[in-house]
């Protein structure tokens, strides 16, 4: 039997071989001392920019706008000496176009004197200001054609610039928004910061009525879960569906996959440790406050978590963990994948955005304190948050679409594509005691009191029990002072879900304002008014709160009864993003002009459409390039093996089965692969808009590609091992 050696067997003899992982070493310098050395943070504002300077700048991030024209010298020749001291060579406006990656055209500070020898360092205000990319390839969704490409950066002062280090290279970057010719956004952060200031607005306007006179500006805050799995970069590179898709198209079932569910918190090993070590020293140097690391619930999959921050600078900082993430792993032999459905048959990765909202004063709304049923602010943005996810759940579901997200949400390993609230029993009690208009002291009002674990063990110390239990089904989950939404995907970028809550919250926060106005003008308090509306909005919101199982079934029939939307696929949500209800809300609020939603709803179909496509192609490539050629390699093996079939029947039963068994899956696997092909031909040609279009792409290729890759992952357990061209789940999973 002719011998050869796969791509695969090559890749396995080098992981079997070891790997150069670095050991887990002490940090060179106190991890305290250098948190945040790579950034241009407060404090080096405050030493190194004149007093109202600094003071003016800091103001912006409360809604201050007294920026006089020359600050801008002033930052940027401070920011530009701290960066050359920091060893950069160039700058950049760091963006985060609609492409969901981060984007960055790198500038030299070199600027060569007129003599020709020598060189200065130059960087002005209008640098640090303004930026023009020549960005024509950038989706624009039509806001902008290729021939009228102008597309400008503009610094961002509420997030700090940061010195990026890689592979030698120090880059000075600043982030930025990114906005076309005509004044419309182009990129995720100015809606962001939009929905940041109509919500700071709304409550605001809701404080003051509550007589909180020293309440000037609420921030919400965002603490991002972030997972992701690590495999080995040799065995990566040997699956182009991975390299190309970020996800595996093809794979059979190991024997071990995630049954024990013994990855879970268990002892980290010790090559991701030192991975680990490694992305949070160069995370602490960027001011990225990393905090949690632990073994997730796949073989190969882990999460990492910061303390949280601002919702701006936490956005910020989640994209470059996804960075770091990636480029570290590279160094460690590693391939990260930050896709959210890696491999089929063992959980995908998500990403759960911790959200609540503080004010100026440092007081979170969200804290229910020791008796919530009395806390007025607390309650009224409860209200508006269940009225937001009640009257607007499409817009939050449109913050968690993308074609990769589809293959996790609604699969029982993610919370449904219906958008509901799990409190916990306690407060459902204080929200019904309201409703009902119960007196709380009143034994028949059921307000549970905070209640005690009793362990039976002596010697522990005194434990209280939390409000509420977790559910890990909820998609929006209360977890004591914060909501944790957990519907989001782990590479998708945290502000479109935070757009999403921040402007529907600010939307209902001033219709319960409203209703508080109305009855302020007919003479009563703040505070009477307040308690007024309170019970009709809890009432009429009711709805949204689901304490049971999100995966069941039967919740999927009592949420249809209650009226929510279940919107189980990225093209069903897009397809609502241009009704009139949704571009009001946008308008309403200043986030999005109708122009903005369009463009957005245009290019995330685009997107969608693209990554099928690509999938697709690659689907049909990989089996008709890669796997069948080997299939029919051993149907000849097996033939010469059971030499001529019909002459050998009955004697050499076993060969010929075996050989007519693999016959079989490849004409299988021929007729789904020239199915898919016509799917392919098909999609393309359509001329359907993009919605068509998207609608076409989901229903023809997804089940086609399917189809091939069931007798594809056959062939994977009859095929002779060592003749196997691409590494099996098996050998991804426990090779590290
Ligand atoms: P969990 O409760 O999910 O086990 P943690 O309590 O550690 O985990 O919090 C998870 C994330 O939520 C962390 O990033 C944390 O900083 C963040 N978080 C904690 N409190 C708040 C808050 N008040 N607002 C927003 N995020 C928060
Ligand atoms: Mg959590």
């Amino acid at each position: 039997m002719e011998s050869q050696t796969s791509p695969r067997l090559c890749a396995l003899g080098l992981v079997a071989a070891g790997h150069r992982a670095p050991e887990v070493c002490a940090p060179e310098k106190n991890m305290f001392e250098s948190f945040g050395e790579d950034v241009f943070s407060q404090r080096l504002m405050r030493e190194r920019l004149p007093k109202e300077v600094y003071v003016r700048l800091k103001n912006i991030g409360h809604g201050g706008r007294t920026w006089a024209p020359y600050d801008a010298d002033v930052v940027a020749s401070a920011m530009k000496d701290w960066a050359l001291s920091r060893g950069a060579t160039h700058y950049t406006h760091w963006f985060q176009p609609m492409t969901g990656l981060t984007a960055e055209k790198h500038d030299s500070f070199v600027t060569p004197l007129p003599d020709g020898v020598g060189a200065i360092s130059e960087f002005s205000g209008k640098h640090l200001v303004k930026g023009e990319p020549d960005a024509s390839s950038f989706p624009s969704g039509g806001l902008r054609s290729t021939f009228e490409a102008r597309g400008y950066t503009a610094w961002d002062p509420t997030s700090p610039a940061f010195v990026l280090r890689h592979s030698g290279t120090v880059t000075l970057c600043i982030p930025s928004v990114y906005y076309s010719y005509t004044g419309e956004s182009l990129d995720r952060k100015t809606p962001l910061l939009r929905s940041i200031n109509a919500l700071s607005s709304q409550a605001v306007r809701m404080m003051k009525l509550l007589g909180y006179e020293d309440c000037t500006s609420v921030i919400p805050q965002v603490g991002v879960e972030q997972e992701y799995f690590l495999v080995d970069r040799r065995l990566y590179s040997c699956r182009p569906d991975l390299v190309m898709s970020g996800r595996t198209l093809f794979g059979a079932r190991p024997a071990k996959g995630q049954q024990m569910e013994d990855h879970f918190f268990a002892a980290i090993p010790k090559r991701i440790l030192a991975f680990m070590s490694d992305v949070e020293k160069r995370l602490f140097a960027l001011g990225v406050p990393m905090h949690t690391r632990h073994n997730e619930v796949a073989p190969c999959q882990y999460e990492a978590a910061p303390i949280y921050e601002s919702c701006n600078v936490a956005t910020d900082h989640n994209m470059l963990t996804m960075e770091v993430l990636a480029r570290t792993a590279g160094d460690h032999d590693l391939a990260c994948l930050l896709h959210e459905k890696p491999f089929r048959g063992v959980n995908g990765s998500g990403k759960h955005n911790n959200w609540s909202i503080s004010d100026n004063t440092g007081r979170n709304i969200m804290e229910p304190g020791p008796n919530p049923r009395e806390n007025l602010p607390f309650l009224l943005v409860m209200a508006a948050i269940m009225r937001a996810m009640h009257l607007h759940s499409p817009i939050w579901r449109i913050g968690t679409v993308g074609a990769s997200n589809d293959h996790r949400l609604g699969a029982s390993e993610a919370p449904p594509a219906i958008i509901s609230a799990y409190i916990g029993q306690e407060l459902e009690d204080v929200i019904d005691s309201i409703i009902t208009g119960c007196d709380p002291g009143d034994d028949e009002c059921k307000v549970a009191a905070s209640r005690r674990v009793d362990l039976g063990v002596s010697a522990l110390p005194e434990l209280t029990k939390d409000s509420a239990d977790r559910n890990r089904t909820s998609p929006m989950a209360f977890t004591g002072n914060k909501f944790e939404f957990r519907a989001l995907g782990s590479s998708q970028s945290t502000a479109t879900i935070n757009i999403a809550i921040n402007t529907t919250v600010a939307k209902t926060i001033g219709d319960i304002c409203e209703a508080i106005e109305d009855k302020v003008a007919e003479g009563k308090s703040g505070v009477e008014a307040a308690w007024e509306v309170l019970p009709k909005f809890f009432k009429e919101h009711r709805g949204v709160l689901f304490n049971g199982d999100n995966y069941s079934d039967e919740w999927a029939k009592e949420a249809e009864r209650r009226g929510l939307p279940n919107l189980r696929d990225s093209v069903q949500a897009l397809a609502l993003y241009d009704t009139p209800e949704i571009i009001s809300v946008f308008e309403s609020q200043k986030v999005l002009s109708q122009a903005e939603v369009l463009a957005r709803q245009h290019i995330l179909l685009e997107d969608y459409i693209g990554r099928l496509l690509i999938e697709a192609d690659l689907t049909s490539r990989i089996a008709a390039t890669v796997i069948k050629p080997v299939a029919l390699k051993w149907l000849g093996l097996l033939a010469e093996v059971a030499k001529d079939a019909k002459e050998l029947a009955g004697e050499n039963a076993e060969e010929l089965a075996a050989y007519k068994d693999v016959r079989t899956i490849i004409s299988e696997l021929n007729a789904a692969l020239k199915d898919l092909d016509e799917a392919i031909k098909t999609v393309e040609a359509c001329e359907c808009g993009p919605l068509g279009k998207a609608e076409s792409a989901r229903d023809r290729l997804l089940p086609n590609m399917s189809k091939v890759r069931e007798q594809a992952d056959r062939l994977e357990m009859v095929v002779d091992s060592s003749l196997w061209p691409m590494p099996t789940y098996a050998d991804i999973f426990w090779s590290i």
